[in-house]
């Protein structure tokens, strides 16, 4: 079997949702500057009342037996290097051989080792993951020796959701009444809004934690915004409403930063992070700097699914958990169900993103009260719900 085609395809549907889709965003490292900082949450273009424009892009990798794999939604950019880069490195090739084709895009693009370039390598390597299940008849974690068990706990993460304590009490309680046992928020403060920012963070946990009461887990994610002494103070405040984990408190290039953090952080709170670094050396760098308790790095984005399982070695080694950042809840489904419960405890579920990223796939993957469940579709079951496209373009960049 031999690649035949690799194929990026914009797809347009409408999402009809009653209201802002997005009401809320999170904290950005840029925010330090006032003319960022005031910037709103507009993602989506609107359509109309009541309704949204959704545009993904997915990656096809077609063979010449038949037998296609599909990754995505992936940026424009992604598959601008997609296409003027790897297309050429593929096509004739096995698919098959999903560690010779990794080393050999890892290998041409040297500057590519962080960034678009090794998120293309990811989303191309999920589409071979993809295409390699369906060639055998059976569901990636089944390829990868899973299932490793029945349910695996979903957490609700809450990103674009109202932080006005009383709409985010209203949400807390819908997500428990949903079943899910853990939730993430994203408090919109950091270090440039002094005291009334630090103010406005706390009475954000205090209102979840007075909601989803003493048995359910909330976990509070400063997207790489905060810094070390911001991080340990919020910590002090926030510690009464028992938070499990503070997440990307700063940027993964500040290796000594989050492991002060991590070293001085209250007992029974985790530090957690690295959706944002790529690769086994990247991860592994801040592993051997005891970074954190708690790796995060994204499936789609450090280096696909070959490359998280070297990742989840590493983190078995350190005794340090993986639970990978939730921005393709079927990879991560898949991957996590191949994964040692200890390693592997819970999957990350943003809630409005999965709305999104799953909207034309005919078999998204959501939590049922609370927990997923193995995947039966073979391959990542990326298949694509025609009822849903209005209209699609392949993607060239002569
Ligand atoms: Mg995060």
């Amino acid at each position: 079997m031999k690649i035949a085609a690799v194929r990026c395809v914009e797809y347009t549907g409408t999402l009809d949702h009653p209201g802002a889709f997005w009401e809320e965003r999170l904290i950005r490292p840029v925010d330090i500057y006032p003319q960022f900082r005031a910037e709103g949450p507009g993602f989506l273009p609107p359509t109309g009342s009541g309704s949204y424009r959704v545009t993904s892009v997915f990656v096809h990798i077609q063979t010449d037996e038949g037998v296609t794999g599909t990754a995505g939604p992936i940026t424009r950019e992604q598959a601008h290097v997609i296409e003027t880069g790897f297309v050429p490195l593929l096509t004739g090739q096995d698919p098959l051989a999903t560690e010779y084709l990794w080393d050999v895009m890892y290998r041409y693009a040297v500057h590519g080792r962080k960034g678009v370039e090794m998120m293309a390598i990811s989303a191309l390597d999920c589409a071979l993951w993809d295409l390699k299940g369906r060639f055998f008849g059976v569901p990636v974690h089944v390829l990868l020796g899973g299932p490793t068990r029945a349910t695996i706990p979903a957490y609700a993460s809450a990103l674009g959701y109202s932080l006005d304590p009383d709409k985010a009490r209203e949400r807390a309680a819908e997500i428990v009444g949903r079943g899910f046992t853990a939730t993430k928020w994203f408090p919109r403060h950091g270090p440039t809004d002094g005291k009334a920012g630090i103010e406005a963070n706390v009475a954000l946990v205090a209102a979840l934690r007075e909601t989803v009461g003493p048995d359910v887990d909330i976990m509070v994610d400063a997207w790489m915004s905060w810094d070390v002494p911001y991080t340990l103070q919020m910590a002090e405040r926030l510690a009464e409403y028992a938070p499990r984990w503070i997440e990307e408190p700063v940027m993964p290039d500040k290796p000594a930063s989050y492991a002060e953090i991590t070293r001085r952080m209250r007992p029974g709170i985790l530090v957690s992070g690295a959706e944002h670094e790529y690769t086994r050396w990247g991860i592994h760098q801040l592993m051997a700097a005891g970074a954190m308790h708690l790796y995060q790095p994204d499936t789609y984005w450090a280096g696909g699914i070959s490359e998280m399982l070297k990742i989840a070695a590493l983190a078995s080694a350190y005794d340090v958990q993986l639970i990978p950042h939730g921005h393709s809840v079927p990879a991560n489904t898949h991957l996590s169900f191949a994964l040692s419960p200890t390693l592997t405890p819970m999957i990350e579920y943003l809630i409005k993103w999965n709305t999104l990223h799953q909207w034309f796939l005919a078999h998204p993957v959501h939590p049922v009260d609370g927990v997923l469940t193995p995947p039966t579709q073979p391959g990542l079951g990326m298949d694509l719900d025609e009822n849903r496209i209005e209209s699609r373009q392949e993607l060239t960049f002569a």
